[in-house]
C-alpha cells in the first residue's frame, strides 16, 4: 500500500458526506496528523468538530490550507474553480490538491486554469460510493469500502502526486482505478447520471399530477427502490447536469429512442417484444448484480 502514512496535516474542503467519509475513513485506518475541515457554512463546520470528523476548521479556504500536505476538495462541482482559485497563492509547489467531484471534464479544465503552473499537483478523482443523504451527518467511515475510485490523471499530471492520492484511497480501503477524463465523463452519464435525472423526473412527473397524492399513497416497494435516489442533493445533481451535459443528453437521446419504441410495443400488445425486453434485463442485472449480493 502506498499509504498517506506521513501526512502530517490533510485539509478538506467541503466537509458533507464524501468529505466528511473521507476524514472518518483515514481517522480509522490512517496515521494523519491533524485534520482541517473548510467550508461555507460555520454551523456545519462546528457540527464536524463535533463530532469529530476534523480538528479543527477554518471558514477562509486560504486559511484551512497553510501547512497542509494533501488538500482534498470535495464540494459541488460547480464550485470547484472558486475553491482552487482562492487556495492557488496559498499552497506550496510540493502539496497534492485532489478533489472527489462526479464529473471530470470541468473539473479538469477548472484546474487547470485555477491553479496554473501547480496543475501537476492536482489529481482528479471521483468515488463510485455514495447515499441520497448529505451533510456531514451522514457522513461513515466505511463508505468506501471495497468501493471504486477513479482517478483521471492527465498529461500533467505528477506521477508522485498520483500516488499520494492512490495510497488516500487505499487506505480508505477503496479499490483505485485509473481512467481517462472522457471515458469517465461518458460512462458515469450513462450509469449514474441518467438514473439520477430519470428518478427525479418520475417523482416530479407524478407529483404534478392532480392526483398527486393519491399515486404516492398506492406506490410500493418498487417505486421506493426506484426513486431512492431522487432524494439526493439537488445542488450537487444540478451541477452534474450541467457540467457533463453533452454526455448526459447523448444517453437521454437514445434512452427516449428506445423508450418511443416500447411505447409502440405497449400500444400494440407486443408481448413477445416485451417478454424479450424483461427477461433480457432481469438476465443482466441478475448477472452484474446477484440476488444474494444485496442492493446499494
Ligand atoms: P454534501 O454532503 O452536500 O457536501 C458538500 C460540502 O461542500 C458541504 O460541506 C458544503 O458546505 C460544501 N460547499 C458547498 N458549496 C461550497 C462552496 N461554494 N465553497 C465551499 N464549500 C462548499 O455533498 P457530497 O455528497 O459530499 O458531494 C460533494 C462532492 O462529491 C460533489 O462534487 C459530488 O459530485 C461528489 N460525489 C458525491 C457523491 C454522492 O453520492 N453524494 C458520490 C461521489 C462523488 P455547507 O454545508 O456549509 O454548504
Amino acid at each position: 500500500m502506498k499509504g498517506p502514512a506521513s501526512l502530517n496535516r490533510l485539509t478538506i474542503i467541503g466537509v458533507g458526506l464524501i468529505g466528511g467519509s473521507l476524514a472518518r475513513a483515514l481517522r480509522k485506518w490512517g496515521s494523519v496528523g491533524e485534520i482541517v475541515g473548510s467550508g461555507r457554512s460555520s454551523s456545519h463546520l462546528q457540527r464536524a468538530l463535533e463530532l469529530g470528523v476534523v480538528d479543527r476548521y477554518e471558514l477562509d479556504p486560504a486559511e484551512a490550507v497553510k501547512g497542509a500536505d494533501l488538500v482534498v476538495v470535495a464540494v459541488p462541482v460547480a464550485a470547484t474553480y472558486t475553491v482552487l482559485q482562492s487556495i492557488a497563492p496559498h499552497i506550496n509547489k510540493k502539496v497534492v490538491v485532489t478533489d472527489v467531484g462526479s464529473v471530470k471534464g470541468s473539473v479538469v479544465s477548472d484546474a487547470e486554469s485555477a491553479l496554473g503552473d501547480r496543475f501537476g499537483r492536482f489529481v482528479p478523482g471521483h468515488p463510485i460510493a455514495g447515499v441520497e443523504h448529505s451533510g456531514v451527518e451522514a457522513a461513515f467511515s466505511t463508505l468506501f469500502v471495497d468501493r471504486k475510485v477513479i482517478l483521471t490523471p492527465v498529461e500533467g499530471t505528477d506521477g508522485d502526486a498520483l500516488e499520494v492520492v492512490e495510497g488516500l484511497w487505499e487506505t480508505a480501503q477503496a479499490r483505485v482505478m485509473i481512467m481517462g477524463v472522457t471515458e469517465h465523463d461518458r460512462i458515469l452519464a450513462a450509469t449514474s447520471h441518467l438514473p439520477h435525472l430519470l428518478a427525479y423526473l418520475l417523482v416530479e412527473h407524478l407529483d404534478s399530477q392532480e392526483e398527486g397524492e393519491t399515486l404516492f399513497d398506492l406506490a410500493a416497494g418498487g417505486f421506493r427502490d426506484f426513486t431512492r435516489i431522487a432524494s439526493s442533493d439537488p445542488t450537487m445533481w444540478r451541477d452534474v447536469s450541467l457540467t457533463n451535459r453533452e454526455a448526459l443528453a447523448e444517453w437521454m437521446e437514445s434512452y427516449r429512442k428506445r423508450l418511443e419504441q416500447v411505447i409502440d410495443d405497449v400500444r400494440a400488445g407486443r408481448g413477445e417484444q416485451l417478454q424479450a425486453l424483461f427477461t433480457k434485463a432481469k438476465r443482466a442485472r441478475d448477472r452484474y448484480f446477484p440476488p444474494d449480493e444485496g442492493l446499494e
